[in-house]
């Protein structure tokens, strides 16, 4: 799916985007997005982890 690629983070803190998308994906108003998906970054070097990632798959620290 191309739509998996989409970039949320430059939008955040734009509700009425966050609402598009929400819409778009949803076909509902006011729907949460992949905002509402904690994110993680290796204590090491800051590469985002995946939720279930133990180790960082960049530099192998422990995920905190
Ligand atoms: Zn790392």
């Amino acid at each position: 799916m191309v739509g998996s690629c989409l970039d949320l983070r430059g939008q955040r803190g734009d509700s009425e985007t966050m609402n598009a998308f929400g819409k778009i994906l949803s076909g509902k108003s006011n729907y949460k997005t992949v905002e509402s998906i904690p994110k993680k970054l290796c204590s090491g070097c800051k590469k985002e982890l995946k939720a279930q990632d133990k180790f960082c798959p960049e530099c192998g620290a422990k995920a905190q």
